[in-house]
Order: structure tokens, then sequence, then C-alpha cells
């Protein structure tokens, strides 16, 4: 059994049990013998199923999003999206299978981190089902609840024994048996881009199709012709949201030198105003840190750094951090180079465009990343210029379920969500028949 924390509060929310190797083959041979009978639901009645299983997550959203406070410590505002977006993701996936021909990929693994729960969930096993494929799918040890809920809720919607099922372990045990076992013919990992590497490198000896979804460490390119007003007060969410928990965090702040001073001057008191409270609040803007180990990894980062300023965070029990600005002295400094994945943002000024797009992409990683100007001709050569996977213009949106989302460079392989996800739990099969008598 694994006890689950309440990062909030550092107390013990549940036990869940940790499968080990028997009972995760005994998951992989379900799904395999479920994959004989799914492939053969007519498209229509697989639709309406997944339909139905978008229904039960709606009908729940409230219980699911509380559950996701309680085990992740995120905002209840940003838990009943996600919750939301399980059930957008289901019914946008449930159009496909009247629109597909019959091409799967048999048995799918899906490995989530501890940083989204439910959102990466659902992009893995809501177009893998679309697909006609089944599906294992093992969550994060830190947050397994509202995981093992969705496999419930999947089966009271009328989704079969065996073609979605949650298998709770460790990622060294459940997760690498998908990545082992011959029957799981797909892996979808999201989490640390030096675990998907080691993940790639396993599925290799299979030729195993796999989906990475990595690190990230973004730019935030403010020019001086920007809406300087809007973009300062936006750029806290755009890296403090989830406490900075977020592979699209945009966690480098690039800003022309000539408002330079100018910029941080209004971002000191949004960053002072940002929130940070009981994420059962409807008031909180940011909840805690995942764990007692991560909140000393984020500290790491601020040790000797310049701190530029920082915002509150409660004292007392659970994993709290502040929104915290810190000055880059150089572009070689860990904390401008490395994902931090805490409420730290990073800032450095550039000269004009061209080094605004070489600091950007100074980076081994390039999953997402703003621009703020007026000139549109600007942000569309600095569009072309940086190299990531999604990129917004005088916004922070990265993710919207019916467009592409993925990285670039060490940031992963392949894309979810959109259209795109469902060609990537297919295969392409071409038959000859001869019509000789
Ligand atoms: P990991 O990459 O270790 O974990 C992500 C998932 O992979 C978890 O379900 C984990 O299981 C599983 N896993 C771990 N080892 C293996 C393995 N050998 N084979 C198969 N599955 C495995 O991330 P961490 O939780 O350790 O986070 C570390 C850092 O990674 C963060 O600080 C952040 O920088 C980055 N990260 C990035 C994410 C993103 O969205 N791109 C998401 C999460 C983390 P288990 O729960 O048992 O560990």
């Amino acid at each position: 059994m694994t006890d689950v924390i309440n990062p909030a509060t550092g107390t013990v929310l549940a036990s869940v049990p940790s499968l080990g190797l028997a009972e995760t083959d005994a998951a992989i041979e379900r799904a395999q013998q479920a994959f004989g009978s799914w492939r053969q639901v007519a498209p229509g009645d697989r639709a309406r199923l997944l339909r139905r299983f978008a229904t039960a997550v709606d009908d729940h959203l409230a219980e699911l999003a509380e559950l996701e406070v309680r085990n992740a410590g995120h905002t209840i505002g940003n838990a009943r999206w996600e919750a939301g977006n399980v059930r957008d993701v289901l019914n946008y996936y449930a159009g496909a299978p009247e629109r597909m021909s019959g091409r799967q990929i048999p048995v799918v693994g899906i490995i989530v981190p501890w940083n989204f729960p439910m959102p990466i969930a659902g992009w893995g096993f809501a177009p893998a089902l679309a697909a006609g494929n089944t599906v294992v799918l093992k969550p994060a040890e830190l947050t397994p609840l509202t995981a093992i809920r969705l496999g419930e809720l999947a089966l009271e919607a009328g989704i079969p024994e065996g073609v979605f099922t949650v298998v709770p372990g460790a990622g060294s045990v459940v997760g690498q048996r998908f990545v082992t076992h011959p029957a799981v013919r797909k892996v979808c990992f999201t989490g640390s881009t030096g675990v998907g590497k080691a993940i790639m490198a396993g599925c290799a000896d299979q030729v195993k199709r796999v989906t990475l979804e990595l690190g990230g460490k973004s730019a935030n390119i403010v020019f001086a012709d920007a809406d300087l007003e809007k973009a300062a007060a936006a750029a806290p969410a755009s890296v403090f949201d989830n406490a900075g928990q977020d592979c699209c965090a945009r966690s480098r702040l690039l800003v022309q030198d000539s408002v330079y001073d100018r910029f941080l001057a209004l971002l000191e008191p949004a960053v002072k105003a940002f929130r940070v409270e009981d994420p059962a609040l409807a008031t909180a803007e940011m909840g805690p840190l995942i764990s007692a180990a991560h909140r000393t990894s984020v500290a790491s980062y601020v040790g000797d750094a310049e701190v530029a300023f920082a915002g509150e965070a409660p004292n007392g029990d659970g994993w709290w951090f502040p929104p915290t600005v810190l000055l880059a002295r150089s572009t070689g400094d860990r904390h401008w180079r490395e994902e931090v994945f805490g409420p730290v943002l990073s800032v450095l000024p550039f000269r004009d465009e061209a080094e605004a797009i070489a600091l950007a992409n100074d980076t081994e990683y390039g999953l997402s990343g703003s621009i703020w100007t007026r000139d549109l001709g600007q942000a569309l050569r600095v569009s072309r210029g940086v190299e990531t996977g999604a990129l917004s213009v005088n916004s922070h949106s990265s993710v919207r379920y019916w467009t592409p989302f993925g990285g670039m460079k060490q940031s992963g392989l392949g894309r979810e969500l959109g259209p795109d996800a469902l060609h990537s739990f297919t295969d392409v099969k071409n038959v000859f028949i001869s019509t000789d008598s």
C-alpha cells in the first residue's frame, strides 16, 4: 500500500494498493483479451459509450475536482477546469470512431505524472479508446485518486471490463512493465526528460511506438511596443499557475532592455498580489507544491540566486513556496537553464528581435512560449524563429483540446490532442486483394 498525502496539510488522505509485476501482467493480459471484442464494437456504439463516459465524468465533476484539490493541491478553479477537460476531450474523440477506418494498435500503456493527473490521463485514454485500442494506465504514485475514480466511472458508463484499466504502482515496476511487455504495443509517457529518454530507449528493443511529453523551459518574450500593463498583469499566472508545476510554465521572462525597469516595476505588485492559500478556497490562485522532496528541489534553485522580489505563502503545514522572481546574471545560471517546476521566474533583458529569438532558443527544450508585441510582422517573424511546439501571441494559452499539443527538441515526440493524436493510436495496413477467380 502507498499512503497518499494532502500536500496542503501534509496529512495522509488515503492508502492505495501499489501493484506488482504479476498484477500488472494480469491487467495487460485482460486488456489484450478485451481488445478482441472492443475492436468489434461498431463505431457508432463505441462513440455512444465514450459519450456516456463523458456524461459520467460531468455528473461527478464536483467530486473529481474536490478529490484533486485534496490529492494534488490544485486550486478548486483549476481542478474544475481539469475535470471538465476530461469530459470535453472524451466528447471530442467520441466524434472519431464513425469517421475512422479500422486501424488500431492493440494495447496502449499510458504513464501519467503528478502535475496534471486528470487532463494528461484523458489526453491519452480518450483518443486511444476512440481509435479502438484497449488501455492500461499508470497514475503517478503521488496522485492516483482521480485516475482510479475515472476508471470506476468508465465501467459505470458501460465501457467493458478490461478495456480501460487503471494500474496504480511504482514507475519502476508498473510503468517499466508497460515498456517491456510485448502485448503493450504503444507507450504514452508524460514526465521528466530523463525518464522519457529511458522509456524511449526501452521501447526501441521491441520497436514499440512511443509518444513523449517531457519538460519545458518556455520563454515569455515582451517587446517594448507591447501593452506592458496587460503583459505584466498576465505574467504571474503564466508561470505560477499550478505552483509552477507545469511543463508549459513561462519560467524565462525576456524583456526588451528599453522597457526592462518599467516592466519589472509593473510586475512586482502583480507577483505580490498573487494569492497563495488553501487551494479549496474559491479565491486561491496557487496552492502548495506536491511534496516535501519537491519543495527542497525548488528551493535549491533560489539558494544564492539574486531575488528581485517574491510574494507571500502560508507558513504552516504543507509544502508551501512563495512566488519568486530571480534576476539571471547570465544564461549559464542554473535557474535560467533547468526546469525548476516550481513558482520561480527568471528574468533577463534583451536588445532586439534577433537576440530575443536566440535567447529563447538557447535551451534543450521547446514546448511552449509567448510573444507580447503590437507589431503583427514581428509576432509572425518571432513565431517562425522560436523552436517550440505551442506559442501564444499577447496571451499565454498552450492547451485547447481541438488543437495539437506537444514539444520540439527534448520536450517530446509526437502530438497529443486535436486531430493529430488519433494518428498516433493507429497503424496503416495495406491489404492487396486479388480479384482472380
Ligand atoms: P518522473 O518522470 O519520474 O515521473 C513521471 C511518471 O513516470 C510517474 O508516473 C512515474 O511513476 C513514472 N516513472 C518513473 N520512473 C519510471 C520508469 N523507470 N519507467 C516507467 N515509468 C516511470 O517525474 P517526477 O515525478 O520524478 O518529477 C521530476 C521532474 O520531472 C519534475 O521536477 C519536473 O521537472 C519533471 N516533470 C515534468 C512533467 C511534465 O509535464 N513534462 C511532469 C512531471 C515531472 P512514479 O509515480 O512511481 O514515480
